[in-house]
């Protein structure tokens, strides 16, 4: 039987508990309908045409309808469509997207370890670390420092290791040993001083945690190359290159969060690689698969691999999903034709300075304090008064009014308070940029005259 639309949204309001929304507040109006996809664009149930400016929810990097990703579903459904690889057992899908994984991954990842999502990469993320430390003979190295405002996933742990404040206080207590800096938020933050010694006091900031904690205490430090559910937050040049003195200085691993950095999002394949990061583990999801189906994992470096493997004996970690035959099938085959059809290439030499440019045009409207861009990721800070960019009044929920006008006027852009994050599929052509660019600024425009 076909629903009506409006039959789906009262049957969607009556069962349907949806992730990170406030049910109330979804009101008589309900829920919208997304229908079908295609390229760029989403359809929704009145056969409107939207502009998908959060390539889903920053994964479906190459693009909606590619039938290669359909037949390789449905090629592996029809062979194995599940099996476990916990016992001794093993199938070419995950192994060949293991070696694919390990192919473009920085040298010194050679191992794989396969979960359904980004939260659960975070959750073996967090078990390996401290196993890797008590192996090494320092069980007293447990403490993980992440950043505020950082997203690591939903899960306990994923929550945990994020810093979002809002998180923490539903549902706690929050996993112990785990504790959080500052993040390198300059427009937020950090106008007291230049994004450039901004950087270097957030990374100081992680170097006095572990003086406070013990520096034989810390285990790891865990952090997005530039955070995205946070707000598209770049962190200023000086920042990394400090982190990892900080870091080596005192013999505590690096976790990069790639779930929205990795394959291609940066213009390179992961965003450690854009900032010259070689991290000891790198959890990965979302453009993995270009979110046709769920997987995740954690590209492990040789130093904690080898020694797992080494000393460890049975890690005792593992998920049902983990290594799905169908899901590799679809990730291998997406990895194969961003590969094949150069889509990372031509975000860094093409697509990204474009954005860039474009994007940086927006800083000169009256609501906007600041256009940032890096790679195929951007943000835009609302501000009252550009002057001293003086927020609106929180009451007024600038990000959702900007956020709804956007969808309504055919472009999907996310808000994160007032911060108006954006993060396209990676095959958007230079056009579409212009598109989105062109609807970015009326959405502007009629926030502006609402909020007036
Ligand atoms: N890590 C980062 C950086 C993310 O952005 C997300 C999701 O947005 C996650 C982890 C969690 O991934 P998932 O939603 O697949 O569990």
């Amino acid at each position: 039987m076909r629903h009506s639309p409006a039959e789906l949204k009262r049957l969607d309001r009556d069962h349907y508990l949806h992730p990170f929304t406030d049910f109330k507040a979804l009101g008589e109006e309900g829920s919208r309908i997304i229908t079908h996809a295609e390229g760029v664009y989403i359809f929704d149930a009145d056969g409107k045409r939207i502009l998908d400016g959060m390539a889903g929810l920053w994964c479906v990097n190459i693009g909606y309808g590619r039938e290669e990703l359909v037949e390789a579903a449905t090629h592996q459904l029809r062979e194995l469509p599940f099996y476990n690889s916990f016992f001794k057992t093993t199938h070419a899908p995950v192994v060949k997207l293991a070696e694919k994984l390990c192919q473009l991954a920085p040298g010194n990842m050679n191992r794989v370890f396969f979960t359904g999502s980004g939260s659960e990469a975070n959750d073996t993320v967090l078990r390996m670390v401290r196993r890797y430390w008590a192996l090494k003979g320092k069980p007293e190295k447990k403490w993980i420092i992440g950043r505020e405002n950082g997203y690591h996933g939903s899960t306990v742990a994923g929550m945990s290791l994020g810093g979002m404040a809002l998180m923490h206080e539903q549902g706690g207590p929050c996993v112990p040993g785990i504790t959080h800096v500052r993040q390198p938020y300059w427009f937020g933050e950090g106008q007291h001083t230049s994004p450039e010694e901004f950087g270097r006091e957030c990374a100081q900031a992680i170097e006095d945690r572990i003086l406070e904690l013990g520096e034989d205490n810390v285990a790891a430090f865990i952090a997005e190359p530039v955070q995205g559910a946070g707000g598209a937050i770049i962190p200023p040049d000086s920042y990394w290159p400090a982190v990892k003195e900080v870091l080596a200085r005192y013999d505590i691993l690096l976790i990069a969060d790639e779930v929205i950095c990795g394959f291609g999002r940066l213009g390179e394949w992961f965003g450690s690689t854009y900032y010259g990061l070689t991290p000891d583990l790198m959890p990965i999801a979302k453009g993995l698969s270009s979110g046709y189906l769920p997987i995740g994992g954690v590209l492990v470096g040789d130093l904690v691999a080898e020694t797992l493997i080494e000393e460890g004996g049975e890690f005792f970690h593992g998920f049902t999903y983990s290594g799905h035959p169908t899901c590799a099938a679809v990730a291998l085959r997406n990895l194969e034709l961003l590969e094949e059809e150069g889509v990372v290439d031509n975000v860094r030499d093409n697509l990204a300075p474009y954005l860039a440019k474009r994007w940086a045009e927006l800083a000169e409207h009256p609501i906007v304090g600041e256009a940032r861009s890096v790679g195929l990721m951007g943000a835009l800070e609302l501000v009252a008064d550009k002057t001293t960019n003086a927020r609106f009044d929180k009451s007024l929920s600038a990000g959702n009014v900007c956020r709804d006008i956007c969808f309504d006027s055919g472009l999907v852009m996310r808000s994160v308070g007032d911060i108006m994050v954006l993060s396209p599929p990676l095959v958007i052509t230079r056009e579409q940029i212009d598109e989105l660019v062109d609807l970015a600024r009326r959405a502007l425009d009629e926030t502006a005259a609402r909020l007036a």
